[in-house]
C-alpha cells in the first residue's frame, strides 16, 4: 500500500484529513483527523495536498493540539475503520465534480482501513513524552484532551486499549530524528538527511 508523500489538508478549513483505504489499498476517500478523533465537522473534506494550504493548520497528531512542533516518522499503521462515524466523501466525487461532491456515505464500510500513515506530528507537551519514551504519560495527555463521549464509563477502557497498541506501535518503529515544524515549512526541516522534504 502506498502512502502519499504528501499530506492532505483540507482547503476549507486549513485542518489535517485523514485517507481512507479500501481493500485493494487504493483511496476510497478523505475524512477530517478531527472527525477521525470523534469530533464533529460542518463541512465535508476539500483535499489538496499540504503545499498548496497558505498557512495550514498543523495540529497535533496525538492530543489535537493546534500547534504541531515537530514530525516523528515510524512504520505506516493499518486500522480498521469500523467504528468511525463520519462523513467520508469519494475520491472520484472530487475528480469529477470537485466542489459538487457528494457525500457518499455517514457510517462506515468494514472493508475501509485507516492509515495512520508514517508522519506524525507532535506538540510540544507531546513530543516531550514521546523524547521520554513515556508511553502512559503519552495516552493519559491523549485521552483527557479527547471528547467526553470516547472517554466516559466504559469507552476509557477501549479507548486506553486502541491507543495504547497504537503508540506502542508508534514508539516501536520510531526512526531517529524529528523534523521541527516552522513557518513556510509544513513539512518540517529535518536535521542531516534523516528523511521529509525541508
Ligand atoms: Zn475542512
Ligand atoms: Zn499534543
Amino acid at each position: 500500500m502506498a502512502l502519499l508523500q504528501e499530506p492532505i489538508y483540507c482547503r476549507r478549513c486549513r485542518r489535517g484529513l485523514n485517507i481512507r483505504f479500501n481493500d485493494l489499498g487504493l483511496i476510497a476517500g478523505y475524512l477530517h483527523a478531527a472527525e477521525q478523533r470523534g469530533q464533529h465537522s460542518d463541512h465535508r473534506p476539500e483535499p489538496a495536498p499540504i503545499t498548496q494550504i497558505p498557512d495550514p493548520i498543523i495540529e497535533c497528531d496525538f492530543c489535537s493540539a493546534p500547534e504541531a512542533a515537530w514530525i516523528y516518522r515510524c512504520a505506516n499503521q493499518i486500522t480498521d475503520a469500523r467504528r468511525i462515524t463520519a462523513q467520508v466523501v469519494s475520491v472520484n466525487d472530487y475528480r469529477s465534480r470537485h466542489h459538487a461532491a457528494r457525500v457518499r456515505r455517514t457510517d462506515t464500510e468494514h472493508a475501509l482501513t485507516q492509515a495512520w500513515g508514517e508522519r506524525w506530528t507532535a506538540c510540544q507537551g507531546c513530543a516531550d513524552l514521546i523524547e521520554a519514551r513515556d508511553l502512559y504519560g503519552l495516552i493519559r495527555r491523549v485521552a483527557d484532551a479527547m471528547p467526553a463521549k470516547l472517554t466516559r464509563g466504559k469507552h476509557l477502557m477501549r479507548t486506553r486499549g486502541e491507543l495504547h497498541d497504537r503508540y506502542t506501535a508508534v514508539f516501536d518503529t520510531l526512526a531517529p530524528g524529528r523534523g521541527q515544524i516552522t513557518p513556510g515549512h509544513p513539512l518540517g526541516i529535518w536535521p542531516n538527511t534523516a528523511g521529509g522534504a525541508s
